[in-house]
């Protein structure tokens, strides 16, 4: 059966538009930056200096110690040379070539492979559909110059062929949470840990998300609702928000404390579709990327696509944007009922959320998750 699913309540009575909220879900705009007194999450330092070396001038001091671990390494570099004063843009330049000089050739040859998909999506979305490889083009332009301004050798990673992004399987560990509290009770900050380790699929929290948080405030409009086309009879009650780094940050505001504990952890499964989807999973190649857009696009059209009144309501003049941001909350809304029901789910689109999770997390299986999460939910859950 369907769970209390929010809309429901806003169609059946329609009431005057103060009283009529209905609720629905947001991704602020990735590209805000986020303001410091903000990100009040500190992740663990590894993870800190990870997240932040993708991020522009501000790193001085972590980068210290980097500095100070290649110091031998330029010692060895410039003697290797016969050069001692040599400047170190030019070495900068020399180190960029050697760690990345090769990406961009596999780049642009990937591009061209790939040219007939990235002209399909740019048909569907315009401007909406941000290329993958204009993101890792950037990406390679902001290593450039980070190797001109300091000279310096860095672990390099392939952007062409792999986006991993930091941290690895012990990163579960420092997302960090709050206790979750519903209209049925509260569950501890341990609880939710375990059922997001154990229940969830690995790679939806694990390199992904730095913290899911419940705040005692409800979400001011932003500017995405009225992109998307969402007047103010909606109310948020969750967020997802991807600033400078590659890991999101979940907040859960004051109304999801009307929904039952198994549907915060519903929505909770919404923002992590979102954190897993082509934009800002960590774990997907290009080309898995732009086949997952057009696979959601596809169903989002399809007769037999998952009907929701949230997505369905989704408007805007330029039909580029509404089928994007349609495209958006299909996948989170898809991943949401695979969480909560995926039998309700035609067969495409549960295969669609399931091919996606085996990617990394092949012996993810639904029932014995929910036997699971079931038996967890039923042993911490307190009166509130
Ligand atoms: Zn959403």
């Amino acid at each position: 059966m369907v769970e209390d699913w929010p809309i429901r309540q806003a169609q059946d009575k329609p009431a005057s538009p103060k009283r009529n909220k209905n609720m629905k879900f947001e991704e602020p705009q990735s590209e805000q930056k986020p303001e410091s007194k903000e990100v009040e999450e500190v992740p663990t330092e590894q993870a800190l200096s990870e997240v932040e070396l993708k991020s522009s001038e501000k790193e001085t001091s972590e980068f210290l110690g980097t500095l100070k671990r290649s110091v031998r390494n330029l010692v060895l570099f410039y003697a290797s040379f016969g050069v001692h004063s040599a400047h170190k843009e030019t070495f900068g330049e020399i180190n960029f070539d050697l760690q990345y000089g090769s990406q961009q050739e596999q780049l642009e040859e990937l591009r061209e492979d790939l040219a007939t998909k990235e002209q399909r999506l740019q048909e569907l979305f315009g401007e909406y559909f941000q290329s993958p490889f204009e993101k890792i083009e950037e990406e390679l332009e902001m290593e450039r110059e980070r190797f001109k301004d300091r000279g310096l050798f860095a672990k390099g990673s392939n952007l062409v062929s792999e986006r991993v992004g930091p941290g690895e399987s012990e990163v579960v560990a420092s997302t960090r949470v709050s206790a979750l509290e519903g209209k049925d009770g509260v569950l501890n900050e341990q609880a939710f840990k375990d059922i997001l380790v154990k229940t969830f699929p690995q790679g939806w929290v694990r390199n992904e998300v730095l913290s899911i948080r419940q705040i005692d405030e409800e979400k001011a409009e932003s500017k995405r609702s009225e992109v998307a086309g969402f007047d103010e009879t909606w109310k948020v009650l969750a967020g997802i928000r991807h600033g400078a780094g590659h890991w999101g940050q979940i907040r859960l505001y004051s109304p999801i404390k009307e929904y039952k504990l198994f549907s915060v952890l519903g929505f909770i499964a919404h923002e992590l579709g979102h954190a897993n989807d082509w934009e800002h999973d960590n774990e997907m190649s290009i080309e898995e990327r732009m086949d997952m857009l057009l696979a959601v696009s596809e169903r989002l059209q399809a007769e037999d696509r998952f009907y929701s009144h949230y997505v369905e309501s989704i408007e805007n003049e330029n039909p580029q944007a509404e089928l994007y941001f349609k495209a958006k909350e299909y996948w989170a809304m898809i991943c949401e009922q695979y969480y909560r029901e995926p039998l309700m789910l035609s067969i495409e689109d549960a295969l669609l959320v399931e091919e996606h999770i085996k990617k990394s997390d092949p012996d993810f299986n639904f029932n014995s998750a929910r036997m699971a999460r079931d038996s967890i939910l039923a042993a911490n859950i307190e009166s509130n």
